[in-house]
């Protein structure tokens, strides 16, 4: 082979490190010849789907020789009307994933830059590299996004700030105050992007709510998702609410059917069950008490969380826990390539999932 196909690559490109996902449970059968395994690694919601998206999916069976609606009006529609929002302000992803990539591919050219924290959601840099944009890294406090750092890391190469509230892997948060301040001194030439995969979750009827900030800030994007309160991971779809002319913006760089007609339906049908998504955060909340209580009973330290997962540390190498947990049927996920070497992350699962952990945590202590 006369040609490297890796130099070949878009500079950007090759220097990507690739998304790490949590280990699948098949993968971890085959390779244990075990059974009765339980995953809590990729922040997915541990009650199964919602009845209603269910119901949705068997509707759509008939239609699939169609294309889906390129538009999503429905699910638009319904969007605009549980949300208070225009229409023209709805961007539809193939997941919010989607939507961040389709923001930095639709602002971001080699020579700009994109200002996220130290231990952000890995997709920004991904998204950001990819178009060979420069990443400009903030350090973190306390885990957490340090704001005040990031409106002073804005320079006039700066197109978009990446944010995520509650944050993922850290489970972090910041409030209104906080958030206020910085918005002020952000230029209106400078987009922000408020990640809020995990606001569904967060039950402080005062906590920030982006959407609240969309039609006084017109460079500022909120994007949500359907999968994790929502319990639709596996069909892809997530959301942005922008100012119109972003949304113009966004949707000439979306792929036309990037939404497919079984997401459609089921985002539909499950924005207004109010019941799953009830559940969906009593067994979050439980679930963390019951996490929280045994990390306290081990005398482990870990990060408060606002999502739907935990970080716990351990003051030493995680690697060899985490294998430990795995032996056992356990699957957390690993956050060394976050940074943290010496700490995993634990999905929050239903009762007893959770109790299985925690008697795993204890054994492969040695407690
Ligand atoms: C899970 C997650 C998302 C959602 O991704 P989807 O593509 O919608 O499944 C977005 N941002 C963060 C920070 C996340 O953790």
């Amino acid at each position: 082979m006369a040609c490297d196909y890796i130099a070949l690559a878009a500079q950007g490109v090759q220097k990507l490190t690739p998304y790490v996902p949590g280990k699948p449970v098949e993968e971890l059968e085959r390779e244990l010849g075990i059974t009765n395994i339980i995953k809590l690694a990729s922040n997915e919601n541990p009650l199964g789907p919602s009845p209603k998206a269910l119901a949705a999916l068997d509707k759509v069976k008939a239609e699939l020789t169609r294309y889906p609606d390129g538009n999503g009006f429905k699910l638009k529609q319904a969007l605009s009307n549980h949300l208070g929002v225009a229409l023209d302000t709805i961007t539809l992803g193939n997941g919010s994933n989607d939507v961040l990539e389709i923001i930095a591919r639709a602002y971001l050219a080699p020579g700009d830059e994109a200002i996220y924290s130290q231990y952000a959601f890995a997709v920004y840099p991904i998204s950001v590299q990819a178009v060979g944009a420069t990443a400009v890294v903030t350090p973190a406090i306390n885990y957490g996004h340090d704001l005040e750092a990031m409106a002073a890391a804005v320079t006039p190469k700066t197109k978009i700030i990446f944010i995520a509230n509650p944050n993922n892997p850290t489970g972090t948060w910041f409030g209104k105050s906080e958030w206020e301040t910085f918005m002020a001194k952000v230029p209106e030439n400078v987009l922000v992007v408020l990640d809020e995969a995990y606001i569904e979750y967060v039950e402080d009827s005062d906590a920030l709510n982006g959407l609240d900030y969309v039609s006084r800030f017109p460079n500022l994007i909120v994007s949500r998702t359907f999968s994790k309160a929502y319990g639709l991971a596996g069909l892809r779809v997530g959301y942005c609410i922008s100012h119109p002319q972003v949304a113009n913006i966004l949707n000439r760089v979306r792929q036309p059917f990037n939404v497919d007609s079984f997401a459609l339906a089921a985002a539909t049908a499950v924005l207004d069950d109010t019941d799953y998504l009830h559940r969906s955060r009593k067994t979050n909340r439980d679930g963390m008490q019951q996490l929280v209580a045994g990390f306290k009973q081990l005398g482990l330290d870990y990060i408060s969380s606002a999502g739907n997962f935990i970080v716990v540390n351990f003051d030493q190498d995680a690697a060899p826990f985490y294998q430990a947990l795995l032996r056992e049927g356990v699957i957390v996920r690993p956050v060394a390539n976050y940074g943290m070497p010496k700490s995993l992350r634990i999905s929050i699962g239903l009762p007893e999932e959770n109790a299985r952990f925690l008697q795993a945590l204890k054994k492969v202590l040695g407690r």
